[in-house]
C-alpha cells in the first residue's frame, strides 16, 4: 500500500494569489462564469438579460447535456472558480442536475440569485454540496421600491424570506448593491441591512446596456455629482477591486482597446453558448456548439488581444484610463463606435480619480493629451 500522506494546506487567501499570479504567468484560464438561462421571476429595470427572458428564446439556450460536457473541457483547462449565473439559476428546471455535475468537478462554485427563489427544499439541498460562496443582489430594502424596480408585486416579501433562510442555514452568502440615481437615499439603510448580517457593505455603480442594444436601462445611472458626494462618504465596494496601479494619473502604454482583464485569465459563457472574455463584451464570440472550448479560447483571446484604436478617439491617449469602466461594447451600442468615449464613463472617472488623488482634474473630454494637468 503506498503511504498515505495529507495534502498541504493553506490560508484561502494565499490559495487564491497564488493561483491568480500563476494563471498570469502561464497564460492559463482559472475562472468561468456560465450564464445558464436568461429565465427570471423578476423583471429588474435596470437588467441587461430581461429581454430574452421570454419563452421564444428559451430554446436556444444550452441543453443540460452540453453544459455538462463544458463542465468536463473547463475541468480539462484548470478553471478553478465557477459562477453560475442567470437571469435567475433557481429558474432553470434543471438547476440541481447542472449544480450536482459542477460540485462533483471540484470547482468553486459561485451562485448569483435574486435570493426570491429559495425555499426550505433548495437550501437544505444546497447544504449537502455546499457552494463556495452565494451573491445576492440587494438594491432596496424598502417593499413598495423593491417591487417597483423588480416590476413584481411581492417581489421584496419573498427576498425577505430568502435571506431570512439562507441567514438560518448557514450557508455563506453575500448581500451586494447596485447604487442608482433611484435608490441612492437609500444607501444608509442599505448598508445598516447588509451588516445587521455581519457582511462588510459596499457599492458598485455601473450600468450596460441591455442585451440586445436597448440603451434604456441607462436612465437609472447614478449622476456622477451624487457619486462625488457619496464616494467622499462611502468607500464603494468597486474601490476594492481596482488594482494599486489606479493610484496615479498615467497614460496608456499601448494602443489596446482592451485595457481591462479582457482576454487574460477569465472567461464568459452566456445562455446561448456563445463564448466571451467577460459579462459584457460582445465584440468578439464563438459558438461553442461549433467550436470545442480550448479553440474557441484561442480564437477570442487573439481576436480581444489583437484590437487596437484605430480612430483619434480621446480614449486613445487618456490619462484616466486606470479609472474608467469604459467598455468597447457599451460605446458600440451607446455611441455606434467601440472606439468611442462614453462621456458618462469620463464624468465618472474624473470623480473617481479627483477622489483618489485629492486634488482638481481637468476633464477627460477638454483635456486632450494633457489631462494631468492639475488645477490648484
Ligand atoms: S434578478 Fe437579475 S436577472 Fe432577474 S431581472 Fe433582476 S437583474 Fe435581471
Ligand atoms: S475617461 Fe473618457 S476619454 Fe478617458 S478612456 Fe474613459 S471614456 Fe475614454
Amino acid at each position: 500500500m503506498p503511504e498515505a500522506r495529507p495534502l498541504p494546506t493553506m490560508q484561502y487567501g494565499d490559495f487564491s494569489r497564488m493561483a491568480y499570479e500563476r494563471s498570469l504567468r502561464q497564460d492559463r484560464i482559472i475562472k468561468a462564469q456560465l450564464e445558464l438561462t436568461y429565465r427570471c421571476n423578476l423583471h429588474c429595470r435596470h437588467c441587461y438579460t430581461d429581454p430574452y427572458n421570454g419563452k421564444e428564446f428559451f430554446p436556444r439556450e444550452l441543453t443540460v447535456a452540453e453544459i455538462q460536457g463544458l463542465f468536463g473541457e473547463m475541468h480539462d483547462m484548470g478553471v478553478v472558480w465557477l459562477n453560475l449565473t442567470g437571469g435567475d439559476i433557481f429558474m432553470h428546471p434543471d438547476f440541481f442536475e447542472i449544480y450536482e455535475a459542477a460540485y462533483r468537478k471540484g470547482f468553486l462554485l459561485q451562485l448569483y440569485t435574486n435570493g426570491t427563489l429559495f425555499t426550505r427544499a433548495i437550501i437544505e439541498r444546497l447544504k449537502t454540496l455546499p457552494p463556495f460562496t452565494i451573491d445576492i443582489s440587494c438594491h432596496s430594502v424598502n417593499e413598495e421600491r423593491f417591487d417597483w424596480f423588480t416590476q413584481v408585486p411581492g417581489s421584496y416579501r419573498a427576498f425577505m424570506r430568502g435571506v431570512t433562510l439562507l441567514r438560518e442555514s448557514g450557508l455563506p452568502f453575500m448581500l451586494k448593491t447596485k447604487l442608482m440615481d433611484w435608490n441612492k437615499d437609500e444607501l444608509g439603510d442599505i448598508r445598516a441591512f447588509t451588516e445587521s448580517f455581519g457582511q462588510r457593505f459596499g457599492y458598485t455603480t455601473s450600468l450596460s446596456p441591455r442585451l440586445n442594444g436597448d440603451c434604456t436601462s441607462l436612465a437609472y445611472r447614478i449622476d456622477p455629482q451624487d457619486l462625488r458626494r457619496l464616494e467622499h462618504i462611502d468607500a464603494p465596494g468597486e474601490a476594492e477591486e481596482r488594482c494599486a496601479a489606479q493610484e496615479e494619473i498615467v497614460g496608456p502604454d499601448s494602443n489596446r482597446l482592451y485595457r481591462c482583464g479582457c482576454g487574460t485569465n477569465s472567461i464568459h459563457i452566456n445562455a446561448w453558448g456563445e463564448l466571451g472574455t467577460c459579462t459584457l463584451q460582445y465584440e468578439h464570440r464563438v459558438s461553442l456548439r461549433a467550436r470545442s472550448l480550448n479553440d474557441a479560447v484561442t480564437e477570442v483571446f487573439a481576436a480581444v488581444r489583437s484590437r487596437q484604436y484605430h480612430s483619434d478617439s480621446p480614449c486613445r491617449s487618456c490619462d484616466f484610463h486606470r479609472f474608467c469602466e469604459k467598455k468597447p461594447t457599451d460605446a458600440r451600442w451607446e455611441q455606434g463606435d467601440a472606439e468611442a468615449p462614453i462621456p458618462y464613463d469620463c464624468d465618472t472617472a474624473l470623480v473617481s480619480a479627483e477622489n483618489t488623488l485629492g486634488h482638481t482634474l481637468i476633464h477627460p473630454l477638454t483635456a486632450g493629451t494633457v489631462a494631468a494637468v492639475k488645477t490648484p
